[in-house]
């Protein structure tokens, strides 16, 4: 049997848990439909006072409701921005303090968990990985679609585009009946990379960002037809919001998550419904953490602890609502990068940055943040690091111990059960706002732009990476994509002594899985599932990590070991690999049948996976049944890569003498 070690992320179930139903108070039985936009910077919407783009559908929705004009996140990340929208809580409360290390916790009290309780039915459709089920916010949707196209190695794409997904949604809407419904469609059209269809990339020539939104604002009118049709206007509560915008070269980044600006900061947040009034903007600051208690107030409810945002409605009436003081912060520059941490307060006329060199910006007379004014304005940042001192919870010193532990208590006790890992080491961030200040290293990040949007030479990759890594010796990410370009090169010698470099640094999640499948690579088992087990105590969810684990213990004929890791990886999420290996793992023990199962399972997750159909050719021809035989061989035929040089011979004689047979 063939064995690849793969890498890379993939599926996750589209069910979701049930919590209990009992209604312990009166909503409204109104429809509400979330439309959540990543990357979507405010200011590239017309209805936002854009003019060189034409997103007709969204106007439309602002027309008939209200517009906030000056709306901001609570992080410009996709997880903790989405968290901070479900729970009305800040990423500090809510936990959710990066993309991937961090989940939701199970216990948390979400939009989707408090509609649900009172009888909503609820559905989510998300159209990228960073929220699949694993990361905790399916919590409370009765359906929750995170399914991405397959690659057909068995794993799925990053990301699917808005077609797609709003299909997905309009086909639940069709047969929704009974309930009222909570429908969450999220749309990621306009993160990087951009690949707008042909029609809008022509119609906004050189601009493949807005060309993005002017396919997502089309995809959008067909979901919102789709739900004029089975809810009226006067029963339905639209709302939409982007998560984040887009630095596009300001400030010196090009996406988002590094700094803390409006380029990043502030979203689009407009809604339309019973309740809300038509064609009104409203100029006050209005926070992620608001979204919650809004829509709880508009159904008739009030917010429970621990919300920390409020009510935006009295504003429809013109009144003063407390949402003065915006908590902002963003993990990524320590975790990502090893820098500093950024955290920061943001109101309606000024953006305070905790930095190590702190900024503070007139918003109203320097919308663009380019000069920092906090020597000549002593007063507002006392009072507004005093407020961030108490909204972020840092204790006087102003320093913070993350504690991360990525596992919850539920995914704790199935590994313990599986007798997996007993203790994972606890592990511990150190906030202080102290190290290299993001802003100094925008070198860093052009670098990192240039790599991904030019088509450059891996080993012209190997030299820009080693000089950027000359001003920035600790970065993870750089070291990351050092060592894939290594890798790509076939400088596997190399790419060992980067790894082993990086690790001498202490830099450790992003090298231990590379160290290991480098390891693999050369044949040196035992080094290799080491650090595999290493990478696996670091990061349990790391599904591809595990299940890489899983077939290096299969190579050193630990078929026990490897069949617990396939299983646990299973007890996680569907993944065919997982299914792949557990059907090895029975081929070897001579249990045909069980074999068999577990390959039909991995086909019928990713029919296009090669590995598991050839692997299922084979079992079904020593079985002597021919139908399903040809039927693998045929599938495997059909989209095998040149990887399998040697055997794609081999399984078309067999065919052949299948089709001879005449069996
Ligand atoms: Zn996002």
């Amino acid at each position: 049997m063939v064995i690849y070690t793969l890498a890379m992320w993939t599926l996750v179930s589209c069910k979701s848990s049930r919590k209990s139903e009992s209604p312990d108070a009166a909503l409204k039985p109104i429809n509400v439909v979330l439309i959540t936009l990543d990357t979507v910077r405010a200011d590239h919407l017309h209805c936002y006072g854009y003019k060189k783009i034409k997103t007709p559908n969204i106007d439309s929705l602002a027309a008939s409701g209200v517009l906030f004009d000056k709306a901001v996140t609570q992080a410009p990340l996709t997880q903790p921005s989405h968290a901070s929208m479900f729970t009305g809580t800040n990423p500090n409360v809510n936990r959710v303090r990066n993309n991937s290390g961090f989940a939701l916790p199970p216990s948390s009290i979400t939009m989707a968990t408090i509609l649900q309780k009172r009888g909503w039915d609820t559905a989510g459709f998300v159209s990228a990985t960073v929220l699949k089920k694993v990361f905790g916010l399916s919590q409370g949707f009765a359906t929750y679609d995170d399914e991405m196209p397959q690659t057909g190695s068995g794993m799925e794409t990053a990301a699917r585009p808005a077609n797609i997904t709003v299909d997905h949604a309009i086909r639940w809407l069709n047969v929704q009946q009974g309930k009222p419904f909570f429908l969450w469609l999220h749309l990621f059209d306009a993160h990087q990379p951009y690949h707008p269809p042909p029609e809008f990339l022509k119609e906004y020539p050189g601009d493949p960002y807005d060309a993005e939104i002017a396919f997502d604002d089309r995809q959008l009118g067909r979901f919102l037809d789709a739900v004029k049709q089975k809810s009226p206007p006067g029963k339905t509560l639209i709302i939409l919001l982007s998560d984040h915008g887009q630095s596009l070269g300001q400030h010196g980044e090009y996406e988002h998550g590094i700094f803390l600006y409006d380029s990043t900061l502030r979203i689009a947040w407009i809604m339309a419904g019973p309740g809300v009034p038509a064609g009104m903007h409203v100029q006050q600051q209005a926070r992620e953490i608001d979204l919650l208690p809004t829509v709880l107030d508009l159904l008739g409810g009030k917010p429970l602890t621990p919300v920390q945002g409020t009510s935006m409605v009295p504003a429809f009436f013109g009144k003063t609502v407390p949402s003065t003081y915006s908590y902002e912060e963003t993990l990524c520059p320590k975790i990502n990068m090893g820098w500093s941490e950024l955290r920061g307060i943001h109101t309606t006329h000024w953006m305070y940055v905790r930095a190590p060199r702190p900024e503070l910006y007139d918003l109203d007379r320097d919308p663009e943040e380019l000069n920092n004014v906090i020597k000549s304005h002593s007063g507002e940042y006392r009072e507004l690091d005093a407020q961030l001192k108490r909204l972020s919870g840092m204790k006087d010193s102003g320093t913070e111990t993350l504690a991360v532990s990525n596992v919850d208590r539920k995914t704790m006790e199935q590994l313990e059960s599986l007798g997996y890992v007993a203790n994972l080491p606890a592990r511990n961030i150190h906030l202080n706002g102290k190290g290299d200040d993001p802003k100094d290293h925008t070198a860093t990040l052009k670098t990192l732009e240039t790599i991904s949007n030019t088509k450059m030479d891996p080993i012209r990759e190997i030299e820009v990476l080693q000089q950027a890594l000359k001003s920035d010796p600790t970065n993870p990410t750089l070291y990351g994509w050092l060592i894939d370009s290594y890798e790509k090169t076939g400088q596997y010698a190399q790419a060992v002594q980067a790894c082993l470099n990086a690790l001498h640094l202490g830099i450790r999640d992003e090298i231990l899985p590379h160290l290991a499948s480098l390891y693999l690579r050369e044949g040196k088992l035992k080094e290799a599932v080491s650090y595999y087990e290493q990478a696996a105590q670091l990061n349990p969810l790391d599904i591809a990590g595990q299940n890489n684990l899983g077939l290096a213990y299969l190579q050193t004929g630990r078929l026990a070991d490897a069949e617990r890791t396939f299983q646990w990886v299973l007890a996680v999420q569907p993944y065919a690999p997982a299914y792949n290996g557990l059907g090895i793992v029975a081929d070897k023990r001579k249990e045909a049948a069980v074999a068999r199962k577990n390959f039909e399972r991995a086909v019928q997750l990713d029919p296009a996976y090669v590995e598991a159909q050839l692997n299922l050719g084979m079992l079904c021809t020593q079985a002597h049944d021919i139908p399903c035989a040809r039927t693998a061989f045929r599938a495997f035929l059909a989209k095998a890569t040149p990887d399998y040089g040697d055997v794609i011979p081999k399984v078309k004689m067999a065919l052949a003498s299948m089709e001879n047979s005449g069996t």
